[in-house]
């Protein structure tokens, strides 16, 4: 059995236990996941699985003549920039003020696959919209750094404002989807590395791609 697939399957293993309240749970030393999770990025498993959710969506967008306002809408973290080198260098614990810091630093790497995937939708006319939680005054260094890393054109950049604040990453998300939709965009995917950038109103096409750092609801 390869690592990836020891991997997953110690993942589903707890998530059915964890999941039976009547059973007993059982638990994984959190260094050994950790091992896990490096292992997965760095043999290269995290780029095969990308790249198969990236060719998938290809077949599916391959199908689709975009209007003038076709548009995919992007999540910013861990979908079109990586962190996993910092999230790494940090032992994969989160701590806001470092993280801001991060953010400030607008070096974050693209997600090679993903980038991919953008310069493909952008060759074939579909407009391209960035929706992030990131912060109002995380603006400019992220669309600094997204530029940066490849993402030169989209329509525009959406992070979270001070009215969405203790509201649900999904929530925020669709609710965000929702006003584009008024605004005459038909939105024909969604591209994240979490659930909830993809569930929720006009997702159209979801495009998931792996992630076992962290969890976003
Ligand atoms: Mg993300």
């Amino acid at each position: 059995m390869g690592s990836r697939s020891l991997f997953l399957s110690v993942v589903i293993f707890i998530s059915v236990l964890y999941g039976c309240s009547s059973q007993p749970v059982y638990l994984v030393n959190l260094s050994f996941v950790k091992d896990a999770i490096i292992r997965y990025h760095e043999s290269g498993d995290f780029h095969r699985d990308a790249e198969k959710s990236v060719n998938e969506a290809i077949a599916q967008f391959d199908k689709i003549t975009p209007s003038e306002k076709s548009a995919v809408v992007f999540d910013v973290d861990e979908t079109a920039l990586s962190n996993y080198e910092y999230n790494k260098n940090c032992d994969f614990g989160y701590v806001p003020e470092y993280f801001d810091m991060w953010i400030d630093s607008a070096k974050a790497p693209p997600v090679i696959e993903v980038l991919n995937l953008y310069n493909y939708l952008m060759d074939k006319n579909f407009r391209v919209i960035f929706l992030t939680a990131r912060k109002e005054n995380q603006f400019n260094a992220t669309y600094k750094n997204l530029v940066s890393a490849g993402f030169t054109k989209f329509d525009t950049l959406i992070v979270k404002d001070k009215n969405y604040s203790g509201i649900s990453s999904e929530s925020f998300k669709s609710e965000k989807r929702t006003q584009l939709k008024e605004k005459g965009y038909k939105i024909e995917g969604t591209v994240g590395d979490q659930w909830s950038d993809l569930n929720g109103a006009y997702h159209g096409i979801q495009v998931k791609i792996p992630d076992f750092q962290y969890f976003i609801r």
